[in-house]
């Protein structure tokens, strides 16, 4: 059979087969991508570039678009508009559609996807028999990357003979062994308990980043993608409102939805007293007294006299701090194996949530809080989506 790279030239693709060389990480360029299906505008003018060698995590609800983007770059759909590059070859365009055979990548998928007939072996060896590579060769990736994944004792097994964790450790070999320069994750970790979860997550992180591919990773879940991402993008409704570091997007959200979406411990209506240079604001709460001044990250540029909403990361809470700046009164409590988290409901009738302490408040007993400025973001007003 004829190499990789002489098929891919003989289809007129001009990508570099990294099963037949040294691995080489993809840039990827997405430029006002729109997908359509019938009425419904799955992708709104989506522009993402993506380094060479970085892992990209895009998250975002259920239905906000992300696995038709990941299908865009796959080559399964085709955008409606805009174009999307590999390496500065263009794969979609109004003229162009490289199929999905010839975008040198890999996919891991939510529900794993593995040929029920071939047992984990043939499974994880299955692209590259396919490419022709002789067997000798592939026995051996094969075998190294069983042993990697800590798959080598279930080789010969069948996936039905599978938990799991274990079908998605033989996607992720399969995703690894061919050694492409792109690998696209669709939600993998979902569908598994939550210690399956966590171990696999880790395994993703240490592999991916080690094959040195660029990845891409798509989910719902916010924690997993501040543990993974070097780069998140946020996606809501087919559009992409924010792309940042995980610090840059915890700090600076770019909208009430992405700070709502990334974790918080609750949100209290206010306007603006004073803004300094340094980009922190000084607040007064609408329907609550403080005890000191509130003081929060005011990312958006506020002025004084701006009616804003101050959100409040649950690590920036504190009831055994100096300084307390409102009381409030706990509403419930529970013990999570390293401490207590409470939910204190303040004298306006807000509620916080997710309030660690090493000492147990029981309920009805009244607390003060003190709140760290750097994990309170004041936002402008916008409508609730
Ligand atoms: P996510 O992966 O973020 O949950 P999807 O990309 O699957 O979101 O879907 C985005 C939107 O596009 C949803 O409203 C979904 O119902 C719609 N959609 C996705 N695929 C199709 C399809 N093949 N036909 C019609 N609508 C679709
Ligand atoms: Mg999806």
């Amino acid at each position: 059979m004829a190499p990789h790279w002489l098929v891919a030239i003989r289809k007129n693709v001009v990508t570099m087969s990294a099963l037949v060389s040294d691995n080489h990480q993809a840039r990827v360029s997405v430029n006002s991508v729109s997908k359509r299906y019938g009425e419904k505008d799955a992708l709104s003018g989506i522009d993402l570039e993506i380094e060479p060698g970085s892992f990209v995590v895009l998250l975002g609800p259920s239905g906000s678009g992300k696995t038709t983007l990941l299908r865009c770059l796959a080559g399964i759909e085709r955008p409606t508009s805009g174009s999307i590059s590999i390496d500065g070859t263009v794969v979609a365009s109004a003229e162009t559609f490289v199929a999905p055979e010839h975008r040198n990548l890999s996919m891991v998928f939510q529900d794993y996807a593995l040929w029920p007939h071939m047992n984990v072996a043939k499974n994880v060896g299955f692209a590259l028999r396919r490419v022709g590579i002789d067997r000798t060769a592939v026995d051996r990736k094969v075998a190294t990357m069983l042993e990697k994944v800590g798959l080598t004792s279930l080789a010969a097994r069948y996936p039905n003979e599978l938990s799991g964790g274990e079908q998605q450790r033989v996607a992720l070999a399969r995703a690894l062994v061919a050694n492409v320069g792109l690998i696209l994750f669709d939600e993998p970790l979902s569908n598994l308990d939550a210690d399956r979860r966590e171990l696999l997550r880790i395994e993703i992180a240490t592999l991916a980043r080690e094959s040195g591919s660029t990845c891409v990773y798509i989910t719902h879940d916010q924690s997993e993608a501040f543990a993974l991402g070097d780069t998140i993008g946020v996606l809501n409704q087919g559009k992409l409102v924010q792309l940042g570091t995980p610090e840059s997007i915890y700090q600076r959200p770019a909208s009430s939805f992405v700070a709502r979406f990334t974790g918080i411990a609750g949100e209290i209506p206010a306007s603006v007293l004073t803004v300094d240079d340094r980009g922190f604001a000084e607040l007064r709460l609408h329907n609550l007294e403080t005890m000191a001044p509130l003081l929060a990250r005011n990312p958006q540029g506020l002025k004084p006299g701006d009616a804003a909403t101050v959100f409040i990361r649950a690590a920036g809470v504190s009831l055994d701090g100096e300084g307390a700046v409102v009381e409030g009164q706990v509403q419930d409590v529970a013990y999570n194996g390293r401490g207590y988290e409470h939910v204190v409901a303040l004298r306006d009738g807000t509620t916080l949530t997710k309030i660690s302490s090493t000492r147990r408040r029981n309920r009805t007993s009244a607390v003060s809080i003190s709140v760290d400025p750097e994990f309170l973001i004041a936002l402008p007003n916008e409508e609730k989506s």
